[in-house]
């Protein structure tokens, strides 16, 4: 085990290193897929928020390949990536794709359905009910806003493919041999999170429940919603994490909690000893995250969104976290 776990740490090292945004363009989108085990790759993807200097190609997509066909989780923001995906996919195997499943409803994560859709067969879209039903509502507003964000060239082609409300949490996927266990927390990270944990591949595909290394986004996150999925998460024997980012669980999930508990238990405090929300910034212990990409922008707003979640829990008579 020691062997294997120094050899996926020196493949994650590379992927790192070798990430280069200049490879992926709107004129000729390319995807390279890192190999974690046999069978087993993530895309290599930029560890920041969506924008046009990395087209949005912030999803490192999970590809597994099987006897049975290919799952692919969370191929990514539009149909440009998907497409690339796809080609990258192609140049390992001939099975068929046929499974994608969409973690959670961010754009970023499920626009690229589009170019799984006209395959023959179709694979299967799968998502929690919770997730399909939210696609349903907002994908439409989700593509204009991810469109304005990236510019309109970048989202050429890219359609709305919506997932069947299939995945169940205690449910389990079979992908051929491999047995992977659906767990829904919602509300964590977002609405409804779905993460698929394959025990005997000891691996943990997160969604959005796990950041590197960069400040998590909270725009609809429950503070305390997350807290609990990352300590069930961390519970779970795994070697691997693949999430926002790809790592270990010391390198993703434990470091995301530390961040969220630093939130709960600072304006927790600050609440019990009467301070308000302009107070927040000086409550919370910040000092280990400062370094994390988007600690400038993306703190502040975190703060203001944990203050009113743990101030109108205080204000219905739920202790400090
Ligand atoms: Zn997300």
């Amino acid at each position: 085990m020691a062997t294997r776990r120094a050899f996926l740490g020196t493949a994650l090292a590379l992927a790192l290193d070798a990430w280069c945004p200049a490879a992926a363009t709107a004129a000729g989108t390319r995807v390279a897929l890192e190999r974690l085990q046999p069978g087993l790759y993530v895309a290599r993807a930029s560890n920041a928020e969506a924008m046009r200097a990395n087209v949005g190609a912030v999803v490192p997509s999970l590809v597994h390949v099987t006897s049975a066909g290919v799952l692919v989780v969370d191929p990514g923001p539009h149909a440009a990536w998907g497409r690339a995906l796809l080609g990258a996919i192609r140049a390992l195997t001939a099975q068929p794709v046929r499974w994608v499943v969409n973690t959670h409803a961010h754009p970023e994560n499920v626009l690229a359905n589009a170019a799984f859709a006209g395959l023959r067969p179709r694979p299967r879209f799968l998502a929690s009910p919770a997730t399909a039903a939210l696609m349903r509502q907002r994908c439409e507003d989700c593509l204009a806003r991810l469109g304005a964000q990236l510019g309109s060239a970048a989202m050429r082609g890219t359609a709305i493919v919506l997932p069947e409300p299939a995945l169940r949490d205690g449910a389990w996927l079979h992908t051929g041999g491999t047995a992977w266990q659906v767990q829904v927390h919602a509300p964590a990270h977002s609405t409804s999170d779905t993460v698929l944990y394959a025990p005997q591949l000891r691996l943990l595909c997160a969604g959005g429940l796990g950041y590197r290394e960069r400040v998590p986004e909270m725009q609809e996150a429950s503070l305390q919603g997350w807290r609990q999925a990352l300590r069930q998460l961390i519970a779970l024997p795994a070697d691997i994490v693949v999430a926002s980012a790809t790592g270990t669980p010391a390198q993703t999930l434990v470091p995301t909690l530390a961040y969220l508990d630093a939130l709960a238990h600072g304006i927790g405090a600050a609440l019990a000893a009467g301070r308000d929300a302009s107070q927040a910034a000086e409550a919370v212990a910040a000092a280990p995250f400062r370094h994390w990409r988007h600690f400038a922008t993306r703190h502040p707003l975190n703060l203001q969104r944990a203050w009113r979640q743990l101030e109108d829990a205080w204000l219905q008579g739920e202790p400090p976290a």
